[in-house]
């Protein structure tokens, strides 16, 4: 299969028609515009390249064929899409407005909330994505077509990108890093690196890969347990790296580059003792790491339940008192089941119940 036009990066295009012969190097940049600057969706569009270009490149790639089956929420608040991939599968992205208490500075305005994989393998027990287990990776067009598709449907600009949709980005490092690439670069949708972050469930071995990438884009880890009593609980992927494991790759990589964030999701009678705290800022002092605590989102078949906003509080008091910096969210999307997965796990079962009654 082909994959599409929007997985083009600069310099392969420009060796590709070296190879090929005969065709200038500036209109490989030229492409890279009508792509990711003009937007265009064929390369038919491309009216001032000659058309035995634009017949070759179409024999190469081709032209995007996601499509936006639904949306949820309004301008204002959090705004979920659900896409369907050229081979039928869905995956779903949330674009969620300014928020100080996200990602990056606090002026900054539209976060966009990218999937990597369709499902997911690591089977977290409180997350809606693993659910349905794995099926495949995304390429690198996939994970930018998100963020193209959105900017044309909504007509704003998207200025924080984080890969906290489906799917661990970690697991897909190749196709990830080809559409950070692309995200970044000034010839692809120019992006600042410090403005896109991805979220890993703690693969170690790619931690430490991360750490000897040249690209500053942030990380974060998705901890939810400060022992591996809790983490191993509800975190499969705490058996293959127990927390020492995990931490010592989180060391490598703050040694060598530069800061990570904690994610913690909390869960009623699960993660949210004083005793959790406690450890918790102990591995955050460690590491230098910020965290965000996140109250949990409920998900239609699963047991577990936020604590109340009190016992959130109390939770991040006992960080602060420690001395670390923990920033609680208010989860925006939770009337829309903004939640990693939910989207697309409602639409499933809503397909198999009208399977199930035309059958
Ligand atoms: N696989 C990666 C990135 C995708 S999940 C990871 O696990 O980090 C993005 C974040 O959403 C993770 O921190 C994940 O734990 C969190 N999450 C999953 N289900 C959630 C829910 N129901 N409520 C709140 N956060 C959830
Ligand atoms: Fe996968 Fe992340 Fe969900 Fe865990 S939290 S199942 S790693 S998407």
């Amino acid at each position: 299969m082909k994959s599409s036009f929007t997985g083009i990066i600069l310099e392969e295009l420009a060796d590709f028609m070296e190879k090929r012969g005969g065709v200038a190097s500036y209109r490989a940049k030229q492409i890279t515009d009508w792509i990711y600057k003009k937007r265009v969706t064929s390369f038919d569009a491309m009216t001032d390249l000659p058309n035995e270009l634009r017949a070759e490149l179409a024999a190469e790639f081709d032209a995007p064929k996601m499509e936006v089956v639904r949306v949820l929420g309004s301008k204002d608040t959090t705004q979920k899409f659900l896409f369907r991939l050229c081979d039928q599968n869905l995956i779903e992205s949330v674009l969620i407005p300014a928020s100080p208490a996200l990602y990056g500075q606090p002026s900054d305005r539209r976060t966009i909330c990218v999937s990597s994989q369709v499902g997911c393998a690591y089977g977290c027990k409180f997350c809606a994505s693993g659910l349905d287990g794995f099926t495949r990776n995304l390429d690198a067009a996939e994970m930018v077509q998100q963020l193209i598709d959105i900017e044309k449907q909504t007509g704003e600009k998207i200025d924080n990108v984080v890969f906290m949709g489906m799917g661990e980005p970690l697991a897909n490092i190749k196709n990830l890093l080809r559409a950070i690439r692309i995200i970044n670069a000034p010839w692809g949708v120019g992006i600042g690196a410090r403005h896109i972050t991805v979220s890993t469930s703690g693969l170690a071995p790619q931690i430490r890969e991360l750490a000897n990438e040249s690209t500053q884009f942030r990380l974060a880890l998705s901890l939810h347990g400060a022992t591996d009593d809790v983490r191993g609980q509800i975190m499969p992927v705490n058996k293959r790296y127990p927390l020492k494991v995990l931490l010592e790759a989180c060391d490598y990589y703050v040694a060598k580059k530069r800061r990570m964030t904690f994610e913690y999701i909390l869960i009623a009678g699960i993660n949210d003792t004083e005793e959790q705290a406690r450890e918790l800022a102990k591995i955050a002092r460690r590491l230098s790491a910020k965290i965000n605590l996140i109250p949990y989102n409920t998900v239609e078949g699963l047991e577990w339940s936020r604590p109340s906003r009190e016992r959130q509080q109390k939770f991040q008091s006992i960080l602060r008192n420690h001395g670390v910096v923990a920033t609680l969210r208010r989860e925006k999307g939770d009337d829309i089941a903004a939640a990693c997965g939910q989207l697309r796990l409602q639409s499933k079962r809503a397909e198999r119940e009208a399977q199930k009654m035309e059958g």
